[in-house]
């Protein structure tokens, strides 16, 4: 298993909620490096590329107001790319399953993130998927002179046979 870069958003109900030290001092129980740090105003049309695999589902719409903000009385997510060892994979498992009630307790969104009335899933944190998704996302968020390190395919020919 190689080094590899993942994305992490704190989103707008973790900043609402007071709970960005909470999370910060759970991803940082990977002993992950942190490549790439900044607070974001999220623009519509960053919300819907982020979110562009789920265009078709019928919650888009509001996933893409909750990372506005917009339901949270907040215009702040805190982004991060973490690097290391399985970075992707370890911090998927810390973040826990995408439904807050089913994820384990002992995760990040297990143990912090709710069910909105309405349905959505509040659950605190975004985590790249795979390492195709975090490449996307990472250029998405941050400009490569934002990073300690190159993260893109191109710039890390090296890594080719382990992906
Ligand atoms: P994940 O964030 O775990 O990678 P997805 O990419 O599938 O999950 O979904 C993006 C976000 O959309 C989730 O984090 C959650 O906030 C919301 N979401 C996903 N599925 C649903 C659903 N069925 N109903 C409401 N909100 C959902």
């Amino acid at each position: 298993m190689a080094e590899e870069a993942t994305l992490v958003l704190i989103k707008p109900d973790a900043i609402q909620r007071g709970l960005m030290g909470a999370v910060v001092s759970r991803l940082e129980e990977l002993r992950l490096e942190v490549i790439g740090a900044k607070a974001v105003q999220v623009s519509r049309e960053l919300a819907e590329a982020h979110y562009d695999h789920l265009r078709e589902k019928p919650f888009f719409q509001e996933i893409v107001e909750y990372l506005q903000g917009t339901l949270h009385e907040t215009r702040q997510v805190v982004a991060f790319v973490l690097w290391g060892e399985d970075a992707i994979g370890r911090v998927r498992e810390l973040t826990g399953a995408t439904n807050p009630e089913q994820a384990h307790p002992t995760s990040i969104r297990g143990a912090l993130g709710r069910m909105r009335t309405t349905g959505l899933m509040e659950n605190v944190v975004h985590a790249s998927s795979d390492r195709r998704e975090a490449e996307r996302e990472i250029s998405l968020w941050f400009k490569p002179h934002e990073l300690l390190r190159a993260v893109t395919r191109s710039a890390s020919r090296l890594d080719e046979r382990d992906r």
